[in-house]
């Protein structure tokens, strides 16, 4: 028995733990995880990773020695299958029933699969892991010509990548814009652009049949009857909350588990942080969501420590995210979902600006395109929920921080 056990050696689970022993916490933790590395960090997976510009060993989240240094035991390779909040324990597939004092679910999710044929062929793949990456990275040799699906952030990266190495690229993105359900039309629009502009070829309202192949993949067929040759198909379509074992022990939830304001979940004891935890956000106007950021697992892990610690606390974080395509660096504060209004601040041609995003005349969120002062004077405009006069918020000469004064 654990006095704290964590599942899932990602983000979230590494950081509570981190979190746990640097508010004093000197009970025994555990953090078991279904894959083999230690906690590394995700992001790069279809970034400097991907790339071949960062090692393994650069992107994990803290050393080999720092877990055993800070007493905190790592069972890997492992996944959890039942939770018995009566009996206090878990079960792992290799069926042994480990016991804890409070549990903290961190599992993040597992990549939706395409649904449709062939989406199990030899190179589909999928990335979350770093045994994806690695997969993909083996298959480049000698490959011509990708197809990614999904147009969202990671599709998008992992695009740019491929391009970047000289590769051929389809795009194929079922909604009438890139990026649809996390940014506006103007930042949607420039990164369309900027794909098309470095070689790749971006297909909005593309409607998908099946993959095919024999074996391996050969290409993508569209409902039209069109195929589009690829030697490997990349799918970056969202994640499935990884939450079986919790909802099927009684826990609320369905989309993720729910978790109140200390990220508890209806059972007792029981945590649940990061990407597979609904909570109610309040920059989300206080509605029910999932946040799938570093931002979010870190901070709701350093929130749980404290509240086990005994700290009374409420989730208040304000969501920041990034992404890197190409010489592109984004970086967002706020979530834009549920605006009315936007300013462009900034010309997008000269590849550095900001799209401010207002609701009710307030500032909800910016996405600052190599635009790194906007993105760090703006974070006030939303955390205070400012709402400056547009015009000045659209007047680049003027420091978002004099608006926020
Ligand atoms: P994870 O980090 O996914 O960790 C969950 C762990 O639990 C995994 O190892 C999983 O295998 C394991 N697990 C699941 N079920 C079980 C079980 N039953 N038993 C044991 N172990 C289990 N966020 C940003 O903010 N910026 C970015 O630029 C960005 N880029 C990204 C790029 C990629 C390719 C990906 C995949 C994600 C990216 N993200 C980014 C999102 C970010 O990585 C996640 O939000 C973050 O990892 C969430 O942390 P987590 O702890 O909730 O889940």
């Amino acid at each position: 028995r654990y006095d704290v056990l964590i599942v899932g050696a990602g983000h979230g689970g590494a950081q509570a733990a981190i979190a746990l022993r640097q508010n004093k916490f000197e009970g025994s933790i555990a953090v078991i995880g279904d894959e083999p590395e230690l906690p590394y960090e995700r992001p790069p997976l279809s970034k400097e990773y991907f790339q071949g510009e960062k090692t393994f060993e650069r992107i994990m989240i803290r050393p080999a020695a720092f877990w055993a240094e800070r007493n905190v035991e790592m069972l890997l390779s492992r996944r959890v299958v039942l939770v018995d909040p009566e009996a206090h324990s878990v079960t792992t597939a290799d069926g042994a029933t480990i016991g804890y004092g409070q549990l903290i679910w961190a599992t993040g999710g597992s990549p939706r699969k395409i649904p449709c044929a062939g989406n199990d062929l030899t190179g589909v793949h999928t990335v979350r892991t770093r045994a994806d990456a690695d997969r993909m990275t083996a298959e480049l040799d000698g490959l011509d010509q990708a197809v990614v699906i999904g147009g969202g952030y990671i599709g998008l990266e992992a695009a740019a990548v491929l391009a970047k190495f000289g590769k051929k690229v389809v795009l194929l993105e079922a909604l009438d814009r890139v990026l649809a359900r996390v940014a506006g039309e103007d930042l949607s629009r420039f990164y369309e652009a900027e794909h098309r502009a470095h070689g790749v070829e971006v297909r909005l309202g593309a409607a998908i049949d099946s993959i095919e192949g024999d074996g391996k993949v050969s290409g993508v067929r569209m409902k039209d009857g069109e195929v589009i040759p690829a030697q490997m198909v990349i799918v970056g379509i969202g994640i499935i909350p990884a939450v079986e074992p919790l909802i099927a022990a009684g826990a609320e939830g369905g989309n993720g588990v729910a978790v109140d304001h200390q990220c508890r979940t209806s059972l007792p004891n029981i945590f649940a942080i990061g990407d597979c935890a609904l909570h109610s956000n309040g920059f989300a106007d206080d509605m029910p969501i999932r946040l799938e950021s570093v931002q979010n697992a870190n901070d709701q892990a350093t929130l749980v420590a404290k509240t086990i610690m005994g700290q009374e606390l409420a989730y208040d974080a304000v969501p920041w995210f990034w992404s890197n395509q190409y010489d592109l660096k984004l970086q967002t504060v706020g979530l834009s979902t549920g605006h009315d209004a936007t300013v462009l601040r900034g010309d997008p041609a000269n590849r550095s600006f900001s799209v401010i995003y207002l609701k009710e005349g307030r500032v909800i969120a910016l996405d600052c395109v190599n635009a790194t002062r906007d993105y760090v004077q703006g974070r006030k405009l939303v955390v205070e929920r400012l709402s400056p006069d547009p015009a000045k918020l659209a007047d680049a000469e003027t420091p978002l921080k004099e608006l926020a004064a």
